[in-house]
């Protein structure tokens, strides 16, 4: 072998050896990062260098100085935001991602990636139970899908006014209004803004207390100006309570008022895989865009996420691009005329991989699991003196309040307990959590959509709970 292989492969073996020793840690291992910021900028904070180090010290030195910043979110008792995980050969395939190193804009410059992109998109149409014929992107994650399905959206709501947005921006075009959801991810406001829409642009639309949309208030907010051109943002799956929309009758009356509908399905979408959580997603093909993420409940290694639309020609409008020095295709499908991205990651390698290591069915089972599991771990802490359920799963989302003094709820005296609680709780490393502020008060999320979490998990994070609120009761 000749020196500068060597050292790549003593690399690749380093980090395989790291890998594998941090998988096979999860289980036992605390669960949280421990170090704090101080100290992580003491250890990972060297002063630039003149001369370089060999790529094996590199590694070893990496893992050595970021290990107590790294949350194992890998594993089986993380149940903080929503995650995910990374099965196996996904994880593998996103190494190899990386040795290959393909820029995959296009067919020409990465062939096989452009291929293995158009097998996974209708892999994905498939699973999800969305059109056949809607156009795709694999991007970064749900907000990048909402850029890009939303970027579609404006194309094609303007271009029914006569005004062709990607020629004549968006300065003296016809005001678009976007209705959303009020308990819409923020990930939507941001890809708004991204398009060039301020939060003026939108409107928020009653919810009931799980979260969806109240279809009055939606037509009430629809006459407001009936003749503008409207977006709707619905959701599968709500943030907090995984509640999800009332797809059809809202979709048509949306319809009928010539508004796009765009769903943000960031994890709910994948009901949809599951045949004992699909009836939840029922309408959802009826929207014009769609947006998922691969990350969260796929559980494809981060960074990855999807978008859909049913009209690919404001789609492909509203990306593709042209120039005299690129190779473009005609027979094949070039990513750049579907991305918002010019060159990019061969993001379709870990998704192909994970969905074949799944099968529908896995994938399926993957779902069902996760739900199972979310409602047996809010079950189980919602049995504990001094909690509370306030939403119990739909899907794999649920809610807990903690408080202080057994039966009551001093409103701001709880909301500090919570927010004590869930630091105890992640302090103990034993499991982690997040918290939110749900209708006004704040809230432990629990959140299941690791591959890895087991039945066993779920024991020891009640248990892990039940022993916090011991302790600071006694403290
Ligand atoms: C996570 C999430 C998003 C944002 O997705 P990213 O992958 O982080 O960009 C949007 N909407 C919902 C409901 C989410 O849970």
């Amino acid at each position: 072998m000749k020196p500068a292989d060597h050292s790549t492969s003593t690399a690749l073996d380093s980090a395989h050896r790291h890998a594998v020793k941090y998988i096979g840690e999860l289980n036992s291992g605390r669960v949280g990062a421990s170090a704090s910021l101080e100290r992580l900028r003491e250890l990972l904070g060297r002063p630039l260098a003149d001369g370089g180090c060999e790529p094996e010290r590199v590694i070893d030195e990496l893992v050595t100085d970021a290990a107590d910043g790294l949350h194992r979110s890998s594993g089986g008792r993380f149940f903080g935001w929503v995650i995910g995980g990374a099965v196996p050969s996904a994880l593998a395939a996103d190494w190899l991602t990386s040795t290959w190193d393909q820029n995959s804009g296009m067919y020409s410059v990465a062939p096989a990636a452009a291929v293995v992109e158009e097998v996974a998109g209708g892999w994905l149409k498939e699973l999800l139970n969305l059109r056949a014929d809607a156009s795709f992107a694999l991007v970064t994650g749900c907000q990048m899908a909402h850029v890009t399905a939303l970027a579609a959206a404006r194309n094609e709501v303007l271009a029914r006014h006569d005004w062709d947005v990607e020629r004549q921006g968006l300065f003296g075009a016809p005001p678009v209004r976007i209705l959303c959801s009020d308990q819409k991810h923020g990930s939507v406001v941001r890809a708004a803004r991204l398009l060039g829409f301020g939060e003026e642009c939108l409107r928020d639309v009653e919810t009931t207390r799980d979260g969806t949309v109240v279809e009055q208030a939606l037509n009430e907010a629809l006459l407001e100006s009936a003749n503008a051109p409207t977006i709707v943002v619905l959701q599968a799956g709500d943030i907090n309570t995984g509640a999800f929309d009332d797809f059809e009758p809202l979709i048509n009356l949306a319809h009928n008022h010539g508004a796009w509908v765009h769903i943000d399905g960031a994890f709910g979408l994948w009901a949809a895989a599951s045949p004992k959580y699909r009836h939840l997603t029922r309408g959802a093909k009826l929207a014009d865009s769609w947006a998922t993420d691969g990350h969260k409940w796929l559980n494809v290694p981060y960074d990855c996420g999807y978008a859909f639309t049913a009209c690919p020609r404001a789609h492909s409008a509203a990306m593709s691009h042209r120039a005299s020095y690129l190779v473009y295709d005609d027979a094949a499908r070039d990513q750049i005329d579907w991305n918002p991205e010019f060159s990019r990651r061969g993001r379709g390698f870990a998704t192909y991989a994970a969905i074949r290591e799944l099968g529908k069915v896995g994938i399926a089972s993957l779902v069902d699991r996760c739900c199972e599991h979310a409602k047996a771990l809010v079950a189980g802490i919602g049995q504990l003196d001094g909690a509370e359920v306030l939403a119990e799963p739909i899907i794999n989302q649920g809610l807990i309040r903690f408080h202080q003094r057994a039966g009551g709820d001093e409103a701001e005296q709880d909301d500090r307990f919570t927010d004590s609680m869930i630091n105890a709780i992640n302090a103990s490393g034993k499991a982690f959590f997040t918290g939110s502020t749900w209708r006004g008060r704040r809230v432990m999320r629990v959140s299941v959509s690791n591959w890895r979490t087991s039945a066993d998990d779920i024991d020891r994070s009640i248990q892990a709970v039940a022993d916090t609120l011991t302790a600071i009761r006694l403290s």
